[in-house]
């Protein structure tokens, strides 16, 4: 049985992402459930990928490349190397993000492999010889399990769907260096710059507690009133998408499939109907406070408390009753 599990681990400017760890969790347990070892795999330029590879100690070992044509991302040369350094190795399961970056990866990385890809995967449980996936589709709405024969295969890992806690370590881990594979000389598409978006004054993302507001506010002028509740609450103030789109708040504090995905300890929803694109990325809040008109909206199946009344009576009363508990 092939037992190795490789992780594409994804950085920058020397840091891993966090998705990485959550790859890393993943891999560590697929690895221990078949008796096999754990590799994280680096790539980048100028020594970065040896700098980055001190920190994947959830692994046994980690296997760096360095080449001017794996700077950044460009995704020609990235296959081309993870192929060849794969193909030298026993089949085995290759983890990668179902990020913008994996989702470029995964299927071209099988096709050169010859090994079968499955997506989206947000569970993994070892069947004797097989690997049960089970992938989260159209937005959440799908559980589908894939059943890989054999367990070589190249699959990618939905975000949030492993704890990326337990693939930090702290262990020391042995560090390989591999030659780059004589093909990046003649990459036909290079990596010039990484344009960054404008800093967000918040990072939503991080934040503990949120008041999120959606189309039930009617008006821009109203939203002064969910802003005064967040106060009152110490949260921050994030929307659904259409809010975004009108121009109503930044896009950096949009929730959801399109926007940032949050988890906080409370989420309160506010006027949000609760439509599958928007709770996908607030669905693993700790706890989901729901304040709608429409009894039956959606976003009620998946908060644990909810008021179904009208916001322009509920939210100012709260606020009040807030501000007088705080003094
Ligand atoms: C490819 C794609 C990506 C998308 N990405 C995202 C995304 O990232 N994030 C996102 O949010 N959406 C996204 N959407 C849009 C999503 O499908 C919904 O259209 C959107 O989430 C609806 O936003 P809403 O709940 O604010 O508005 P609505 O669906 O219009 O809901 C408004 C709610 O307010 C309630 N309401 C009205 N008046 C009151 C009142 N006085 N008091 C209390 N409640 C009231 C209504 O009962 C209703 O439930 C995406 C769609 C697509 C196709």
């Amino acid at each position: 049985m092939p037992a190795g599990v490789y992780v594409v681990v994804e950085h920058l400017n020397g840091q891993i992402a966090e998705l990485s760890f959550e790859l890393l969790s993943a891999g560590r347990q697929l690895a221990d459930a078949r008796a096999g070892k754990l590799y994280a795999l680096v790539l980048g330029a100028g020594g970065e990928a040896s700098g980055v590879a001190g920190a994947c100690g959830a692994a046994d070992a980690a296997l760096c490349v360095d080449h001017a044509a794996l700077a950044g991302f460009a995704p020609e040369a990235h296959i081309v190397q993870l192929a060849a350094l794969l193909k030298e190795r026993p089949p085995a399961v290759t983890l990668v993000s179902n990020s913008s970056k994996g989702m470029d990866l995964a299927p071209a990385l099988a096709v050169a492999l010859g090994v079968a890809v499955v997506t989206n995967v947000a569970g993994l449980a070892v069947e004797g010889a097989k690997i049960v996936a089970t992938s989260r589709l159209y937005g959440g709405k799908i559980a589908v399990e894939a059943e890989v024969e054999g367990g070589a295969a190249v699959l990618s890992l939905l975000a949030g769907a492993f704890p990326a806690d337990k693939g930090k370590s702290g262990k020391p881990v042995a560090v390989e260096t591999v030659s780059p594979c004589p093909q990046l000389d003649n990459a036909r598409v290079a990596f010039k710059r990484l344009e960054r978006p404008e800093a967000a004054d918040i990072d939503i993302s991080k934040q503990e507690v949120l008041v999120s507001v959606g189309r039930g506010i009617q008006d821009k002028e109203n939203l002064a009133l969910v802003q005064e509740l967040a106060e009152a609450l110490g949260a921050a103030l994030c929307a659904s998408r259409p809010l975004v789109d009108m121009g109503w708040m930044p896009k950096s504090r949009q929730v959801g499939k399109s926007g940032a995905s949050v988890k906080p300890k409370v989420y309160l929803a506010v006027g949000i109907s609760g439509a599958p694109e928007h709770v996908q990325g607030m669905k693993d809040a700790a706890t989901i406070i729901a304040i709608n008109s429409d009894p039956k909206a959606p976003i009620f199946d998946v908060a644990h408390y909810g008021v179904a009344a009208d916001l322009f009576e509920v939210v100012p009363a709260l606020t009040e009753k807030l501000r007088a508990l705080r003094g």
